[in-house]
C-alpha cells in the first residue's frame, strides 16, 4: 500500500505545485525586493533621529521655503563649505533645526564668521 501511495500521483501533483509556485515567485520577488528597498529607506529616515534645534540659528540665514533642496534648486549653486571643505549642513544653517544623527552632523556647529558670511551670501541669492 505504502510503496503505491508515494510512487502514485502524490509526487506528481507535488511538482506540479512545486513549478506553479516558482513561477509565482519570479513576479513577487521583484515586487517584494522594491518594497523592501523603500522600507530600508524609510528606515534610514528613521534612523536619523530626534530632532536637534540650532542654539546659534542665525536668522540671517534662515530659509523660509519647503526643503533645502529648494533652496539649492533657486539659487542655482551647491551651498558653501567649511574652511577644511566639509560640507555644511543647509537644513541645520537655514532651518534651525536637523537630526541627531544627521550624516553632516560635522555641521552642526556655530560657524566662524567667513563661513558665517559665505552662507549669507547663499542664502541671499534665493532672494
Ligand atoms: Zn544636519
Amino acid at each position: 500500500m505504502e510503496t503505491c501511495y508515494h510512487g502514485g500521483s502524490l509526487p506528481e501533483s507535488n511538482l506540479f505545485v512545486v513549478a506553479k509556485d516558482s513561477v509565482g515567485h519570479v513576479g513577487t520577488g521583484d515586487k517584494t525586493k522594491s518594497q523592501l528597498k523603500r522600507e530600508n529607506e524609510r528606515a534610514q529616515k528613521k534612523s536619523l533621529g530626534e530632532s536637534v534645534k540650532n542654539p546659534d540659528m542665525n536668522e540671517e540665514h534662515r530659509y523660509t521655503g519647503r526643503t533645502t533642496t529648494e533652496l539649492i534648486k533657486r539659487t542655482g549653486e551647491q551651498p558653501p563649505k567649511h574652511a577644511n571643505g566639509k560640507e555644511l549642513c543647509l537644513i541645520w544653517h537655514t532651518k534651525g533645526e536637523c537630526k541627531e544623527h544627521c550624516e553632516r552632523k560635522h555641521s552642526h556647529c556655530k560657524l566662524t564668521d567667513k563661513e558665517a558670511t559665505a552662507m549669507k551670501d547663499y542664502v541671499n541669492k534665493n532672494k
